[in-house]
């Protein structure tokens, strides 16, 4: 009596079912997340309650502990779910069905002998989101939403390695805002804040999807082009160029235009490094800014 209250109190999901894999028991967690009774699925088979369980792992898995006593586990990293529930209770997940880490294990008689088998289910839907949201999190840049250094680095040296092996070209396309100082000083650093934002999202909104925008530093970005040579990789930097220098940001009841200067280089195979391709287009992006600024520099 009192087990039988863990039984139906507890936050798991509890299944047992026999040796023909027919359910016979679930509790309460597992009636309300199902929709169904323990008495309306007694003594149904598991792989006709859930179909999708009708696979050759899970009856291999079933097999084994009836067999050999095993214990098998099915963790939400590997296979998300087990049992299809659609989360409720998270309004900002991506997860249609709630993940869950589950186990089986050998329930035996008093003779020792297995006779069912019991499954519980752990509800892992919070914890996932909350790692999809960290590791995102380290992706990205806090201000702009756009990619930060760090994940810009890791893959540049990516496709870096990529284009050593197996050929093929790709750019980058680094920029820096102009006088960008005398914003901060006339306007104000929330001003200076806002047009670093509103800077992001206009090139963010040019590139294609297969690109990649970064902010590298304080009001420096990086762009990657794969797939893209070095005479197109210049047209689209003159092209987010063209757009900086046409928008018009408004801030506090001031009107404020700004500009930038971009260097562009490509990848070449005798380069030695991703770093060795970042700093050609940096170079050129500072011959940008000596020749006068509001232009694109490309790398000899
Ligand atoms: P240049 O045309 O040579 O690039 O001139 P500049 O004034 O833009 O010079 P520089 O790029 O060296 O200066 C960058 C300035 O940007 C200095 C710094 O105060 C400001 N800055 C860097 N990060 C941020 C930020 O996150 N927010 C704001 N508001 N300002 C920043
Ligand atoms: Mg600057
Ligand atoms: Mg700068």
């Amino acid at each position: 009596m009192i087990l039988q209250q863990i039984f139906n109190a507890i936050n798991l999901g509890i299944i047992i079912i026999d040796r023909d894999l027919k359910l016979q028991e679930w509790n309460r967690w597992m009636e309300v997340n199902s929709g169904r009774t323990v008495d309306s699925v007694k003594n149904l088979s598991i792989l006709e309650v859930f179909p999708h369980l009708n696979n050759p792992k899970f009856i291999r898995s079933c097999k084994s502990v009836f067999t050999f006593g095993n214990f098998c586990f099915f963790s939400q990293k590997l296979h998300h779910y087990l049992f299809p529930f659609k989360t409720k209770s998270y309004s900002d997940t991506r997860f249609e069905y709630m993940q869950q880490s589950c186990a089986m294990g050998p329930l035996r008689d008093e003779n020792n002998n297995i006779t069912h088998l019991f499954i519980y289910v752990q509800d892992m839907t919070e914890v996932a989101v909350y790692e999809n949201k960290l590791v995102e999190m380290n992706l990205r840049d806090g201000l702009t939403g756009i990619y930060n250094r760090r994940f810009l680095e890791t893959k540049l040296e990516d496709e870096f390695n990529r284009h050593k092996r197996y050929g093929g070209v790709y750019s980058i396309i680094m920029f820096d805002i102009d006088h960008f100082k005398n914003v901060n000083d006339t306007f104000g650093h929330q001003c200076g804040d806002f047009i670093i934002k509103s800077i992001s999202s206009r090139i963010a909104s040019l590139i294609r999807n297969v690109d990649y925008l970064a902010r590298y530093g304080g009001e420096e970005f990086c762009c990657v082009l794969p797939e893209t040579g070095i005479q197109p990789a210049a047209g689209i930097a003159e092209r987010f160029r063209a757009a900086i220098s046409q928008q018009e940001n408004s801030f506090d009841e001031n009107v404020i235009k700004v500009t930038i200067s971009l260097g562009v280089a490509e990848f070449r195979e005798e380069l030695e490094s991703s770093s060795r391709l970042l700093k050609k287009s940096d170079e050129a992006l500072y011959r940008a800014k000596k020749e006068g600024r509001n232009r694109v520099a490309v790398a000899e």
